[in-house]
């Protein structure tokens, strides 16, 4: 949908963009991950109303990836 703009669900091709973050009047479009905020851009299909939310910002991946990462045999801290 982000790449193509198509929505998976009914194939229209007008795909409304919401950015997230406060500058740009979106505050709600976040994610929390501890103190840290991330925002999303809402890609809305403007004729069934399907929605998927994009972590746009790679910084904001790259939080999300050590938030979220699942120890593997890391015994250096053991
Ligand atoms: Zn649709």
């Amino acid at each position: 949908m982000k790449f193509n703009y198509c929505c998976p669900k009914c194939q229209n091709s007008e795909i409304a963009i919401i950015e997230g973050g406060a500058f740009k009047g979106n505050i709600y479009n976040t994610l929390s991950f501890g103190l840290s905020t991330v925002y999303l851009t809402r890609y809305v299909c403007t004729n069934c109303g399907y929605t998927e939310n994009y972590v746009d910002d790679p910084k904001d991946l790259q939080k999300i990836k050590e938030k979220d990462i699942r120890p593997g045999n890391t015994s250096e801290f053991v």
